[in-house]
């Protein structure tokens, strides 16, 4: 079974007693199929008394329940895991052109996600008041009390002060720089809001859920209007000194390159983000390209996902577009390949939807370009949670918030 680092969660501060909760809820949290007491004492190198102490707190706080499990050799035991109906969390996700919130409970069971447009330019004091009204509404839609909403996880596509709940100079949120999001949003939604960057929850959420399960040196890469990764490093997240690691969207591909929103030439961004391929699909129609896209009603308004839709219906130029994004995307995965040899590379983001027409030029490349011992240890694939990576990565982390501060509770 895998031991889990409790630091990889935001978990609130604690003494020896309840760092053994916290232990113990996350071992539970993270045995699929069930564990006993017998094997948590094991794992924990705890007493089978301190143990049953342990767990009797918090079967009592309604966080845990016994199952009947199936255990090796045929032996069926009393198991146990973590109680779907403790409480419900949400998960949003804020990208830069959309907004996603997701209902689950304490298994992260999703019981209902809804998606909408929204441009991060506006600025906090019009997309918070925006997000808080859209969650409200969709709560109401489902007959759901926002006071039954234990702790909610809010992803961002902006470098994280942690401690702070809110972004340092992100390059593609213009307005946003240093305002209070989380102080703002706990405000609005009375309970506890835990704020990180979008590519670290896509990180959790596959991690947990997904395609990276198990990988204790995962990357995920978000490729949407911008592109950014999350680390996880001998499983645990790595942030770097503040809150910057994992912006490889602003690596250098091309010294000369085109203009970059953080202010530098030939970012990998500016190359193959979701903002870049629009951008080149627009002045290739300018210039007399033949493509389906100039078929669309505004030429100026084509986005990233109209260049994708094409490409997935045949439509040539957009096809070279997206695998161009390819082969920049690769460049700077060999680096990434050289620099952390990670085990794993998650692709996920819209422009990822395309599928291999994306990931085959992005393999193809981080292969040819980074040395045979990291590239032969690594597989590169496609998020299996899709465009919900990240929005789940907030799921789990209001899980954690909602269990730990739960447990520390009783
Ligand atoms: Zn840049």
């Amino acid at each position: 079974m895998r031991r889990l680092d409790t630091t990889i969660w935001q978990v609130p501060k604690a003494n020896v007693k309840n760092l053994n909760k916290h232990a113990t809820l996350d071992l539970i949290r993270f045995s699929p199929s069930g564990i006993s007491r017998i094997e948590l004492s094991r794992e924990l190198g705890l007493t089978r008394a301190a143990v049953t102490a342990i767990v009797g707190d918090l079967i009592k706080a309604g966080l845990v329940r016994e199952t009947n499990g199936q255990f090796s050799r045929g032996r069926r035991a009393i198991a146990l895991e973590i109680n779907p109906q403790g409480g419900l969390v949400v998960g949003v996700d804020i990208g830069a052109t959309h907004v996603t919130l997701v209902l689950a409970d304490y298994l992260a069971h999703v019981m209902d996600e809804v998606e909408a447009s929204l441009d991060i330019f506006q600025g906090p004091q019009v997309c918070l008041p925006f997000v808080d009204q859209f969650l409200r509404s969709w709560l109401d839609e489902l007959g759901v009390n926002l006071a039954q909403i234990t702790a909610i996880g809010v992803g961002v596509p902006g470098p994280i002060v942690t401690d702070a709940g809110m972004v340092s100079g992100p390059p593609i949120m213009p307005g946003w720089d240093l305002f209070p999001i989380r102080e703002w949003l706990e405000k609005a939604w009375g309970c506890p809001v835990t704020l990180g960057n979008d590519a670290e929850f896509g990180a959790l959420g596959e991690w947990a859920f997904g395609a990276g399960r198990g990988v204790d040196n995962l990357v995920y890469i978000k490729v949407g209007t911008g592109i950014g990764a999350g680390l996880l490093i001998d499983g645990q997240i790595y942030r770097g000194t503040t809150g910057c690691a994992g912006e490889i969207g602003h690596v250098t591909i091309e010294e000369n390159g085109p203009l970059c929103t953080c202010g530098n030439r030939g970012c990998l961004e500016a190359l193959a983000g979701g903002r870049a391929i629009a951008q080149k699909a627009i002045f290739a129609i300018k210039a007399g390209a033949r493509t389906t896209l100039s078929e669309l009603p505004s030429v100026e308004a084509i986005s990233a996902m109209d260049v994708i839709a094409a490409a997935r219906k045949g439509d040539h130029l957009s096809q070279k577009l997206v695998q161009e994004a390819g082969y920049y995307l690769g460049t700077a995965l060999a680096n990434l390949i050289n620099l952390f040899n990670p085990t794993k590379i998650v692709i996920g983001g819209g422009v990822a939807q395309v599928g291999d027409l994306l990931l085959d030029p992005v393999r193809k490349v981080a292969k040819q370009r980074s040395l045979k011992v990291a590239s032969q240890a690594v597989t590169i694939t496609s998020a299996v949670l899709g465009k919900r990576s990240s929005a789940m990565g907030a799921v789990a982390q209001a899980i954690s918030l909602s269990l730990h501060q739960l447990a520390e509770a009783s």
